[in-house]
Formats: C-alpha cells, structure tokens, sequence
C-alpha cells in the first residue's frame, strides 16, 4: 500500500521501478553494459607477472553506473552494495570457478581516516555481497592502507603509481597466510589501486588468483 502511494523513483530518470535496492527502471537498468573486454590483465612490479581483474559494468560519465557509483561510496547504501556484489559474482561464475581458485576474498583496504569518515568501505560491502553468493571468507585483516592517498583526479598513470607504492601493508604474518586471494574493489581505473594491493598481498606469502569490481572506469589523462 505505501508502494503505492510512494512508489519507489529510479535514480537515474525518476521513473517508478519495483526495485528498491538497485532503484534504477529497466530502461536505465539497460544503459549498465559489460565492457568490451571484461578482463583486464594487470602487471604488477613485484609479485604476480600478470592479475586478471574481471569488471562488471563499463562506468561512463554520465549515466546509472555513475549515479551507483556515488550512492554505493557516498550514499551509505550498504544493501546496494551487497546487491552489486551478488551480481558481481553472478557474472563472474561463467567465466572462472573462483570458489575453486581462491579462498579468501580481499576487499581492497581504504585509509583508516576515510573509514571514519564515510562509516564503511564500500569494497567490503560489495566483497560480502560476493561472498554470500559464492561462500567464500572475507578477510579484511590480510593487508591494511597505511598512506592516505590525495585525490587521484587529474594525475597519470605513473603518478598514480608512485603515489600508491608502498600505500598498503602486508598485516597477516606468513605462517597465518596459506592459500590464495581474490581481490574485491569498487572501480578499476588505471589499475594501481589493485597493482598496490596485490603487492602487499604477495609480501604476505599469499597467491592471487586475480580480482573483480563493479566498474571499469577508462582512465582520463
Ligand atoms: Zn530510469
């Protein structure tokens, strides 16, 4: 009855729509495309020669992936980012087995300050979301961020790298780190984010069998 009365307004058009956690109608649920290729092969310094990234939905400027973007890192919409990972992992099955690769997922650490700041890590939210699809263990006490990073907006490819080498901290002791991880985050960029987190991984004594997020952002120079 309260349906009816407020109906629930896509976040995109405004338009009713029956969905009340992704809140977007079917017209702009169909602007959320795959990108072109859906993997992205990273290349670590150190660690790993290559990191597989899988990416959900292409991310443009304007249009329902960046409004998601916003509520799922701004927004506290923390049963958004659930869903998203659910789809997340949905995806992802027909592509790899992962639950047979990897055993801990890794949602890429922020900053502690940050964390304060916004009340969650929205690539926790997301890994959690992937997980119950999946049954896998999150573990969020594998690497921490230790440097906070100013904004990344208008900075290179080599500067963002210098910028987050040495960003994250390996935390778990080698013989506690058995097995291998699977790395969770928000948007995939350049991909330094995931390039630094890898390598704190690796200095644990993990595997990575590779990652996923939600977006695949083009870089912008
Ligand atoms: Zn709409």
């Amino acid at each position: 009855m309260l349906d009816l009365l407020f109906p629930v307004r896509c976040s995109g058009c405004d338009r009713p729509t029956g969905d009340p956690v992704l809140r977007l109608c079917f017209v702009c649920r169909r602007f959320l495309v795959q990108p072109p290729l859906p993997w992205t092969n990273l290349k670590p310094d150190v660690g790993p020669q290559e990191l597989r990234i899988f990416s959900l939905w292409s991310y443009e400027r304007f249009g329902p992936a960046r409004s998601l973007q916003h509520r799922l890192k701004y927004g506290g919409e923390t049963s958004l980012g659930r869903r998203l990972g659910f789809l997340l992992a949905d995806a992802i099955l027909n592509d790899m087995n992962v639950s047979r690769h990897c055993v801990y997922l890794v949602p890429v650490p922020i900053h502690p300050v940050r964390r304060r700041e916004r009340g969650y890590n929205q690539a926790e939210i997301i890994a959690e979301g992937f997980a119950a699809r999946l049954d896998l263990v999150v573990r969020t006490d594998m690497i921490a961020r230790t440097r906070l990073a100013g904004s990344q907006v208008g900075t290179d490819r080599t500067e963002r790298r210098q910028n987050l080498s040495g960003a994250f901290t390996p935390v778990c002791s080698l013989s506690e780190c058995k097995g291998s991880a699977f790395l969770i985050d928000d948007v995939l960029t350049t991909g330094s984010t995931l390039n630094a987190a890898a390598q704190a991984l690796h200095l644990s004594g993990l595997k990575i069998a590779g990652g996923a997020t939600i977006f695949r952002r083009t870089p912008e120079y």
